[in-house]
């Protein structure tokens, strides 16, 4: 448990939160079927109260593809509306499509609802690691679940065939950290071995920091006449002290699609 009765899961995939509210029980990501089975049986322990609802931060599959567990269990699925749509997508291209649990409810820009003494708000502040990336925020907890907006201190994953934009995701944590607290407490959906899945807005800001520098070096790169190549020869980002280790590539690769697009 975090705090107020809000807590967190993690077994394999996308860290998951859950809310046992009197009113019901409240789960934000699925990770896989296997890990979502032993979620609920850990929650039944703890309450006897309904699934109300469960929440995807994003379509991902070790975010949502244990949304099959909960079928005939959740009340409601709820996600943003691309990530909807991307969730649909991806499952007709990998032929899962009979093993998806899809969001019966999306919206665009917020979404509030009560729950028992809590209140939980649902934000899409614009593309990032996907095109439907929400914030869940438990509002009295002041707890904000970040789905996959921040990697603490890992390389992210950036998914531009599913509208994914670094520059515009920059914005996305700057709005992250005026709309909330200097009390907020951050769920991330992964971190490097040995760091938190949880934290707080200097962490936003200094994973914002080193997406700005991300892109500053593609461009230098660009710039100065290298070919994609010899540009994603890079295995470091030059001077970053924090986001370290395996898999620059990936990003550096988005950094320099975005640029050129
Ligand atoms: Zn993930
Ligand atoms: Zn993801």
């Amino acid at each position: 448990m975090l705090r107020n009765d809000v807590g967190i899961f993690t077994e394999k995939g996308g860290t998951i939160a859950f809310l046992l509210s009197k009113q019901g029980i409240v789960v934000v990501d699925s990770q896989f079927p296997e890990q979502s089975n032993h979620l609920i049986a850990e929650l039944k322990k703890k309450s006897e109260k309904p699934f109300k609802l469960l929440i995807n931060t994003h379509h991902h599959g070790d975010h949502s593809s244990g949304n099959i567990s909960f079928k005939g269990i959740t009340q409601h699925v709820l996600a943003h509306a691309n990530s909807k749509i991307n969730q649909e997508n991806a499952a007709k291209q990998n032929k899962t499509e009979d093993k998806q649990l899809y969001p019966s409810q999306t919206y665009t820009n917020t979404w509030c609802q009560k729950v028992g003494k809590e209140k939980i708000c649902l934000h899409y502040f614009g593309a990032a690691h996907t095109n439907g990336d929400s914030l869940v925020h438990f509002e009295h907890a002041n707890i904000v679940h970040m789905g996959d907006l921040l990697f603490n201190r890992r390389h992210p994953f950036v998914d531009r065939g599913a509208g994914a934009n670094i520059r515009s995701w920059i914005q996305v944590l700057d709005r992250a950290g005026s709309t909330f607290d200097s009390k907020t407490l951050y769920v991330y959906g992964h971190s490097a071995n040995g760091f938190d899945i949880t934290g707080n807005a200097d962490d936003l800001k200094k994973f914002g920091d080193y997406l700005g520098r991300l892109l500053q070096f593609a461009e230098q790169e660009i710039k100065a006449g290298k070919t994609k190549e010899e540009i994603l020869k890079n295995t470091s980002l030059p001077g970053e002290t924090e986001w370290k280790g395996d898999g620059f590539q990936r990003p550096l690769q988005a950094a320099y699609e975005e640029l050129m697009a």
